[in-house]
């Protein structure tokens, strides 16, 4: 049973061809089968790839060994009761809205409660690092930012909580940027700096930086670094580093706009996924792909705890 096309397009194009292409959960269930099994069907058990029985909500059973399961087992959809027309009606405002949707705002949109919709984006979010798999290449700029710095809860002498953020930023001649990535570090040490630069951009890739200590040993690590001293060139910062100063008020503006600036450190590095994987993909000629794209990392990726997702989740997952 192939899933429901508007007119040749395995993607919507518009919130009307959304609600066409996915009125029930056994169109969301048809839809997101084909994205887990571009190639056909492969059962969990004995991974065979003869046709299985379809039972309602999704419900596939293997016809050789009669395992059964739902088509969102293993998936960050598992186990959750929210119905996958919740889950893709999400994913369609998560991925077309201009700037994305804070958890209250999604809340409101959807009439699900708070807590469904922030275990929604969470669980989202999670799946949109799987996306950034490909490492970053050429000329990359990398310099750290803080971010934050609101009072936490609220309460009086909790003091601030600035965040120190890496940021690394594809460069283009004769101009403009290309990709980029992120990382939430403890401070600004070597220790912290080098295992991002390595995680995000390709060995041989040459690194642009100001004249900061951490960044002494990228050569040792396969990289060329090309530094620009501050003192020397007389530069103001944002000047020595366009690309990194105008993706950090991108960010700050977003966390500011879409977020009301109430991103605890704690959750941070998921909003810096967020915020990552709709920059790179700011030119996709349709919201529809990045909408798509999306439920396809959702099928690819594990299952996410009730704990990943309450005490933020483990990035290091992602490291080498
Ligand atoms: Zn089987």
């Amino acid at each position: 049973m192939p899933p429901p096309l508007v007119a040749g397009h395995d993607y919507p194009r518009t919130y009307r061809e959304f609600v066409e292409m996915f009125p029930d959960d056994q169109a969301c269930a048809c839809y997101f089968e084909r994205l887990r099994w571009p190639k056909g069907f492969v059962c969990w058990a004995c991974k065979t790839t003869a046709t299985p029985w379809r039972q309602t909500r999704g419900r596939l059973v293997c016809s050789a060994c009669r395992h059964q399961a739902s088509v969102s087992a293993g998936t960050i959809f598992d186990k959750t009761r929210t119905p996958l027309t919740t889950w893709f009606e999400a994913a369609w405002h998560v991925t077309t809205a201009k700037n994305g949707m804070s958890a209250k705002t999604l809340e409101r949109t959807l009439g699900a409660s708070y807590r469904v919709a922030w275990m929604m984006l969470q669980r989202y979010r999670v799946a949109m690092v799987r996306a950034e798999r490909q490492l970053l290449s050429g000329d990359v700029e990398v310099d750290e930012t803080l971010v934050g710095g609101v009072e936490r809860g609220g309460k009086r002498g909790r003091g601030t909580s600035k965040c120190v953020v890496v940021i690394a930023v594809e460069v283009k001649q004769p101009k403009g940027f290309g990709r980029v990535r992120m990382r939430h570090v403890p401070d600004a040490s070597g220790a912290s700096l080098l295992p991002f630069v390595c995680d995000a951009v390709v060995p041989g890739a040459t690194i642009l930086t100001d004249g900061w200590g951490g960044y002494n040993d990228l050569p040792e690590h396969g990289y060329l670094r090309k530094q620009t001293v501050l003192s020397s060139s007389g530069n103001p910062a944002h000047v020595s580093m366009p690309g990194v100063h105008r993706v950090s008020s991108l960010l700050k503006r977003w966390i500011l706009g879409t977020h009301q600036g109430s991103v605890v450190p704690v959750h941070l590095q998921s909003y810096l996924e967020e915020f990552t994987f709709r920059f790179n993909r700011r030119t996709s000629r349709n919201r529809g792909l990045v909408f798509r794209r999306l439920l396809e990392q959702a099928a690819v990726t594990g299952p996410i705890t009730e704990a990943d997702v309450t005490n933020g989740y483990d990035w290091r997952h992602f490291s080498k």
